[in-house]
């Protein structure tokens, strides 16, 4: 499946003419390491939006309370289709009546490198570990460091209804850097701003013209 293929979805949903949102270029080709990004999205329930970048897109995943920094604390994740890379950038307010309408706040964000093996702990490719549905990995963000495991509890790939957890590795970055417990007064790691602020600085531009 090339890169083009996997965001169909993604396009289906929306109306490029209307939404601000990236329409998706192909291919995009990491340089380095992976990137990840966590948007907080107000939406008709707000919540977190956890986004790895697997081969050309991001793998997406819509987390209520957001990621834990407490392995005790397992976080479901229902799958979300996949996005560009370069959603990985949007922050702003998607319109009222678009797919997913309401404003959007990027939350963390970095790199992160696979920690997938098989059950005998040989190395696999990390895309591979998440069509199987268990996939490790470390992440060095602004916010979120360390290890991650997600696990699939319900559903099968591609399905429509697939189900996650996301729970924090027990390591030396346990318990510190989770998701806010407030999430609607959290700040963008990248321009500082609250989603009430980002929303006030779109509607203020419109009126400008
Ligand atoms: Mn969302």
């Amino acid at each position: 499946m090339t890169s083009k293929d996997a965001l169909a979805e993604y396009r289906r949903r929306r109306d490029f003419a209307k939404t601000v949102e990236p329409e998706g270029r192909r291919g995009g080709g990491p340089g380095g390491r992976p990137r990840f990004v966590v948007q907080i999205h107000d939406a008709r329930r707000l919540h977190f939006d956890f986004r790895l970048e697997v081969e050309g897109v991001l793998k997406s995943w819509a987390v209520p309370k957001g990621p834990s920094s407490d392995p005790r604390q397992r976080r479901f994740a229902t799958r979300t289709e996949d996005h560009p890379l370069e959603y990985g950038d949007f922050e702003g307010v998607i319109p009222k009546g678009e797919y997913g309408g309401g404003t959007v706040i990027i939350w963390d964000e970095g790199t992160y490198r696979s920690l997938a093996t098989d059950r005998r702990g040989r190395e696999i490719p990390f895309a591979e570990a998440l069509r199987d549905g268990h996939a490790s990995f470390w992440m060095d963000g602004s916010k979120l460091r360390g290890g991650y495991a997600l696990t699939r509890i319900r559903g099968g790939p591609g399905g429509d209804d697939e189900g996650w957890l996301l729970v924090k590795r027990n390591d030396e970055r346990a318990h510190s850097g989770g998701a806010p417990a407030t999430p609607a007064r959290a700040r963008s790691v990248r321009t500082r701003r609250s989603l009430r602020q980002v929303a006030a600085e779109e509607s203020a531009g419109d009126s400008e013209g």
